[in-house]
């Protein structure tokens, strides 16, 4: 697709991890008011939900349940933490990334017992080490992320996953920044609660996250949320009633997300994304490969949501420089979050095709050349 100038006013693509480009029509979607009691915008609520179980290849039939939840993915995953694990339980948290620690952090401030496994943030966490915490006993819940963005290291699912069945576990996927566009087998993964978000691979814009779970887990969380506002349980209850939001539903990310759902689908459904955010990451690798950057995972670690870069080791590349040189080109980048090495990162996702990263290519050679590294 060539971008129309109309689309294109102004606006700058954006090469991150969230918020992403969208498309102009989901963008379109918002134009209109709702009022949260609407019948149209009701229903629109309730396809949304629907569309999501179809998406993630499950159904109510089978025990799975969808839920909405106000915020960016943080409020989602953080009313799954809040929620389902109660004052008995035991969370083993595994971390090889930001995002996993941030779970760790949840846990902590909402005074649930836990525990963390670290492991080194280039590599997948360790399925043994795994096991032998989980064999200590007396852990209920496990805690892992899917695609850690803070790499874009795409962590194994189903190995983990059949290690909390095994001993129990009730397994929290963060799938944020991978649903939509990596394939993931719930069952097979025996995933119980998988969480993501309006503005990642499904190309919404931010304003809510949603949870698919197993109903009679979602049950189990029946008066135990540490918050009102955050109550994966109340929040449910309150769709399956009345269609309703318990609170300010964020109307016009809904109905962007509708469309967008409708986008994927007409796209080809997650096959189809996933292949173009491939070639948009295969682009990326090979003109930046041809430009010297270094990826900072090994290739067969690296996803292909978001690449990570080292900086380059000449004294006359500054980041701060770099970033402001493309963003006054109209490309947005972003910044890293190592712990151990200087980097940034390029995300492959959103509204943005292979013409896209070619020109971003273009202005990273430009900026490449007048900075002089
Ligand atoms: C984007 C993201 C989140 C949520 O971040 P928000 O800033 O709250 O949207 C959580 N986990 C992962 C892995 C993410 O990529």
């Amino acid at each position: 697709m060539k971008r129309g100038t109309e689309e294109m006013v102004g606006e700058k693509l954006l090469f991150t991890p969230g918020p992403l480009t969208t498309s102009l029509t989901v963008k379109q979607a918002m134009l209109k008011d709702y009022g949260s009691r609407d019948l149209h915008f009701v229903k629109i609520v309730q396809d949304i939900r629907n569309d999501l179980l179809k998406l993630a290849d499950v159904s109510k039939e089978e025990g799975y349940e969808t839920v909405l939840m106000q915020g960016s993915g943080t409020f989602g995953v953080e009313s799954v933490i809040s929620s389902a694990i109660g004052p008995d339980d035991k969370l083993l948290v595994v971390i090889n990334g930001v995002y996993g620690e941030r779970i760790a952090k949840m846990a902590a401030i909402h005074h649930i017992k836990s525990h963390t496994l670290m492991f080194e943030e280039n590599e997948w966490p360790d399925t043994t080490a795994v096991r032998d915490e989980l064999m200590k006993g007396g852990y209920t819940h496990l805690a892992m992320i899917h695609s850690e963005t803070t790499t874009g290291i795409i962590n194994p699912l189903e190995p983990i996953g059949h290690l909390a069945e095994e001993y129990h576990c009730t397994f929290i996927v963060d799938a944020m920044s991978s649903f939509g566009a990596v394939p993931i087998d719930l069952k097979k993964c025996k995933i119980d609660f998988l969480i993501s978000s309006s503005n990642k691979c499904i190309e919404g814009v931010p304003g809510f996250s949603f949870v698919i779970c197993k109903k009679d887990l979602l049950q189990k969380c029946e008066g135990q949320a540490r918050t009102l506002s955050l109550d994966l349980y109340a929040q449910w209850k309150g769709l399956e009633n009345d269609g309703q939001f318990r609170f300010t539903p964020p109307t016009h990310s809904l109905v962007a997300f509708h469309q967008a759902l409708a986008e994927l689908e007409k796209e080809g459904g997650i096959e189809a994304r996933a292949a173009r955010y491939r070639k948009n990451h295969e682009f990326l690798k090979l003109g930046m490969r041809d430009m010297s950057f270094k990826l900072y995972l090994p290739e067969e670690k690296q996803g292909y949501i978001i690449s990570t870069y080292l900086y380059p080791a000449s004294p006359r590349f500054n980041f701060k420089t770099f970033y402001e040189m493309l963003n006054d080109r109209g490309f947005i980048i972003y910044p890293g979050k190592l712990t151990k090495a200087n980097c940034f990162r390029i995300g492959n996702i959103g509204h943005i095709f292979g013409g896209d990263i070619d020109e971003l290519l273009m202005a990273v050679a430009e900026v490449k050349r007048e900075m002089g590294f």
